[in-house]
């Protein structure tokens, strides 16, 4: 151990007894109050354990890429969040219980945790009379143990629709889970238990991207002959853990200084604003015109004015080839401007000084400043072009 790292060491544990001192009121005045300030750094630790299935459950690095819901959510959280994925595969909310996992999720739980309770997918299975819940009795009595176990502790229990399968009915999603989601939210009204209503949102995920788009966030891997419409894909299970945390943060169960991904994910239940085709994909020799070299400069280029055929589009994106000989004169500016280079060599002049550019370099021109470019050795100059339009 070297001398740094020792000293870090001792300066941890003295920190360490520092708080348990302070924390049990042994010592107080300003030593205490220096320790607090260090701690306000991050907001108190919560803790989120989560009971319930396959869709959430943890698996190991040679089943990728397939990843359960409750795998990905850490990631939505600061060091402040320690989340205890105690999900199991095949289990319902029955057989969870009676094969003793629920006592991970018990020696998990402390006041002020977070339970998240999503069980439904396996508790439908009424061939296999080990799992099967039906909806109406059962099915709500064996979640109401989960509630139990988390109030006798004083955690927070939270109860989640299960999340959807893909399936696609005439181009829609549709729900699968009917009365299993519906017994949740009943028990949820019934117990005043705040709900996460995972199968809704994931339902409307799957509807906006479609029967296509889909597939590839769940377990569809053709190199391993997997066509899974229940189980996910890692960037599916990503997805989802997002639609959680929204969910979490819509009922304030988990307050936004804790988060350090956006929840933007998802789409809004009403999409009556995309207009039909106005979203596109070209490419970009539909706008291939030869052109003289602007603002007096030599040679001749080739522009590529790609959407300017978008009449109230806002955005200038402009691809140029200037070929050997070519080059943008010198012009000044009245809107700002960035050139990006996507290949080839160029002497680049702003306001008075030459500059070598070549790949990668970025050239942000803005108003009242003047500029210009010319291409340099044996290969095409290629530069992105962008600005507002006027
Ligand atoms: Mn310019």
């Amino acid at each position: 151990m070297t001398p740094r790292r020792e000293y870090s060491v001792i300066l941890r544990r003295a920190l360490a007894t520092l708080v348990r001192a302070c924390a049990s009121g042994v010592l107080f005045t300003l030593a205490c109050a220096g320790t607090a300030s260090a701690q306000q750094r991050l907001p108190p630790p919560l803790r989120i354990v989560i009971a319930g299935d396959s869709t959430a459950s943890e698996y190991d690095a040679s089943r990728w890429p397939r990843r359960g819901w409750g795998q990905e959510l850490p990631g939505w959280f600061d060091a402040s969040v320690e989340v205890r994925n105690r999900a199991q595969s095949g289990r319902s909310a029955r057989s969870f219980i009676e094969q003793g996992w629920i006592y991970d999720v018990a020696r998990d739980l402390r006041a002020g945790d977070l339970l998240l309770i999503q069980f439904g997918h396996n508790d439908e299975k009424r061939d296999d009379p080990a799992r099967y819940n039906e909806p109406q009795q059962a099915f709500p009595l064996w979640l109401r143990q989960y509630l139990t176990l988390a109030r006798n502790v004083g955690a927070t229990p939270v109860l989640l629709t299960p999340v959807a399968r893909r399936h696609f009915v005439a181009g829609h999603a549709r729900d699968l889970h009917g009365p299993y989601a519906q017994a949740v939210r009943a028990l949820a009204q019934q117990e005043g238990v705040a709900l996460v209503d995972l199968g809704g949102a994931s339902l409307r995920w799957l509807d906006g991207l479609g029967e296509d788009a889909s597939r590839d966030y769940y377990l569809h891997v053709p190199a391993q002959n997997l066509r899974d419409n229940t189980h996910f894909h890692q960037r599916g299970a990503a997805a989802i853990a997002c639609l959680v945390v929204q969910g979490l943060r819509a009922q304030g169960l988990v307050a936004a200084a804790r988060q350090r991904r956006d929840i933007d994910c998802g789409i809004p239940d009403h999409a009556d604003t995309v207009r039909p085709g106005a979203s596109r994909v070209a490419r970009d020799g539909d706008y291939r015109r030869a052109q003289p070299a602007p603002h007096g400069g030599g040679g001749t280029t080739v522009a590529y004015p790609l959407f300017d055929d978008v009449a109230d589009l806002d955005l200038v994106l402009r691809r140029r080839v200037l070929p050997p000989g070519a080059g943008i004169g010198l012009h000044r500016h009245t809107h700002d401007e960035i050139y990006y280079v996507l290949s080839g060599q160029g002497r680049y002049v702003l306001d008075g000084v030459t500059y070598d550019v070549g790949a990668g370099d970025a050239l942000l021109t803005r108003t009242g400043s003047h500029h210009a470019l010319h291409q340099v050795g044996e290969a095409d100059l290629v530069i992105l072009i962008n600005y507002r339009r006027k």
